[in-house]
């Protein structure tokens, strides 16, 4: 049966569909090419009560929760992107704790006039990082709700919070600032007249479609098994601080080393080290090791650079003598 959109536009009737007209049956068969084929490591998939997966190892679990208007906007991000935001949040948590994937399961509050369109693009941002969909659960709501839960692997001890211990060094994995950067130039187009059009396109990308660090536990675990460390999801300042308190430590960070690229502190100005600090949602990891292992890394991945070092004293701060702050880190309460 045709739905009313469908009569009234007939040029373009996919993009009208609504999840309304499609029903949770409906939905499911569009869904369909997203879900994870049948394998030896997935005997089960989509389809029964619950998916099957063999694998070795411990499991590593996460979840995120995205909420309309909280987390994502139409008006700084598009479907793909709001689907692979949410897949990298919690495929770099998996990173952080030095898991590999397992796979996916995604949930969705929705309310009824949500075009098909925008679920089948949050499903291909999330598909983009190869990691199965497994499973997952659509429910009739008055707001836009994401909830994805990344199941992982690791073998031996994870990465830890608790892990950092003094005159370890600090590496990090990539630049800071960057996606606060991105997320200025999304918000205010008129910005950044500076920039080349590559480097707008380059930190909007770093806002809108991250890369988790997928390719870096296995480095380090190549090299040692005690690693203190997390992601930098809420910023450098939130990662420094959280393994600080975690480890209880100190640190001393020094602030010409920490990573901003060229445009970020050409469209940031005397801001580029606060959007460094305080940013967030650059998915890097920091990571905290003994300077013998830091050396080696730095030397096996051009990525890492190492800024600051761990100390006794109680105090987080950097060489300009600044503190870092908790309290300006992203809080959602
Ligand atoms: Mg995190």
């Amino acid at each position: 049966m045709l739905s009313e959109h469908q009569v009234v536009c007939p040029i373009h009737p996919m993009t009208k569909r609504l999840l309304r007209d499609l029903g949770e049956q409906g939905l499911l068969q569009e869904l369909q090419p997203f879900f994870a084929p049948e394998s030896a490591t997935i005997p089960v998939s989509v389809g029964d009560d619950a998916a099957v997966v063999c694998f070795d190892g411990d499991l590593v679990i996460t979840k995120d929760l995205l909420v309309d208007g909280v987390h994502f906007s139409d008006q700084t991000t598009e479907a793909e992107a709001v689907g692979w935001r949410a897949g990298a949040a919690n495929l770099s948590d998996l990173a952080a704790m030095g898991a590999s994937p397992v796979g996916l399961l995604v949930g969705l509050a929705l309310p009824g006039d949500t075009p098909l369109d925008w679920i089948l693009g949050v499903y291909r941002g999330l598909a983009h990082f190869g990691v199965p969909i497994l499973g997952g659960d659509t429910v009739r709501s008055s707001q836009r709700v994401l909830s994805i839960t990344a199941l992982g692997k690791i073998q031996g001890p994870a990465i830890r919070r608790n892990q950092a211990c003094v005159a370890d060094k600090l590496l990090l994995t990539g630049p800071m600032g960057s996606a606060r950067a991105g997320l200025e130039l999304l918000l205010y187009s008129e910005q950044g007249e500076q920039l080349s059009q590559e480097d707008r396109q380059v930190l909007i990308r770093a806002h809108q479609r991250p890369t988790p660090r997928l390719d870096i536990p296995n480095l380090l675990f190549a090299q040692t098994r005690r690693i203190g460390g997390m992601d930098t999801s809420d910023g450098l300042a939130d990662a420094v601080l959280q393994i600080c308190r975690a480890s209880g430590v100190g640190a001393l960070i020094e602030h010409q080393r920490v990573p901003i690229l060229p445009a970020v502190r050409t469209l940031a100005g005397d801001r580029a080290l606060d959007w460094a600090y305080y940013g967030g949602e650059d998915f890097e990891l920091l990571l905290s090791v003994d300077p013998k292992v830091a050396e080696k890394l730095l030397t096996l991945h051009q990525d890492f650079t190492a800024i600051g070092t761990v100390t006794a004293s109680p105090e987080v701060s950097d060489d300009l003598g600044v503190l870092l702050s908790l309290e300006r880190s992203f809080q959602h309460f």
